[in-house]
């Protein structure tokens, strides 16, 4: 199982070469295709692009309004995501139930709730093929059932927003926001996951210098021994 980064940016006005598209990725095992997330910057690109299925975390501009002019093949969302994009002309709509596996183009696909919005419910996206796991979740601020989520699971895909700065406030109950970077490696020291990359690139990371965050981020991850790199647009990993 391969995964592209097709688009590595936030929600923000900054952009470079590196993270010039909405967070998006794909895919790939024996020739189908999988796009996730679909954010503005891909409205005229996805019928290009033409995957064999788009799966979304959840509803937000940068994650799903690529489909506002409909979208070239099924899409899984959430009943939550459904909601908030009910208006767009998506032809193929396929439900996402959370917490039960769904079988996609060879992939098994189960969503796990997390907090990171209340008005745009979000999911992260446990994802297996051949004996492999991984876990994506380019908007987070808490996983409730990390152990579940990451269990077993070879490499965790995260939330760049920042390194260290948190932007996590409680709404109620709720935490909402972005997860820095450093809680997220802990996460990932605690399930034991060994490699993780970081999208959805935040202002400190897309205006900053990466040959400075980069090292910050190797002692972040170092110091919980995993092994952590920045995603930027069109990075490809093998999974497994
Ligand atoms: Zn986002
Ligand atoms: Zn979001």
């Amino acid at each position: 199982m391969q995964l592209t980064f097709l688009g590595t940016r936030a929600h923000i006005e900054a952009a470079n070469r590196r993270h010039r598209r909405h967070s998006a990725a794909l895919v790939h095992r024996d020739g189908a295709r999988v796009m996730l997330d679909c954010g503005a910057d891909w409205r005229e690109r996805v019928h290009t692009l033409k995957p064999d299925a788009i799966v979304l975390t959840h509803g937000h501009p940068d994650h799903a309004f690529g489909l506002r002019d409909g979208a070239p093949c099924p899409v899984f969302a959430t009943d939550a995501t459904w909601s908030t994009i009910n208006g767009f002309p998506i032809r193929e709509r396929r439900p996402l139930p959370q917490r039960k596996p769904v079988a996609l183009a060879g992939l098994t696909v189960e969503a796990f709730p997390v907090e990171h919005s209340t008005r745009c419910p979000a999911v992260g996206l446990r994802i297996s093929a051949d004996d492999t796991t991984f876990f994506y979740a380019p908007d987070v601020a808490y996983i409730p059932d990390r152990a579940s989520a990451l269990k077993g699971a070879a490499v965790y895909v995260g939330d760049g927003s920042s390194l260290e700065t948190s932007h996590v406030r409680k709404q109620g109950a709720r935490l909402v926001g972005h997860a820095p970077v450093r809680q997220q490696l802990t996460w990932c020291e605690k399930s034991g996951v060994p490699r993780a990359y970081f999208t959805h690139c935040g202002t400190e990371i897309v205006t900053g210098d990466e040959r400075k965050l980069r090292p910050h981020l190797e002692k972040l991850a170092g110091e919980r021994g995993v092994q952590a790199r920045l995603a930027y647009d069109g990075l490809s990993v093998e999974i497994g």
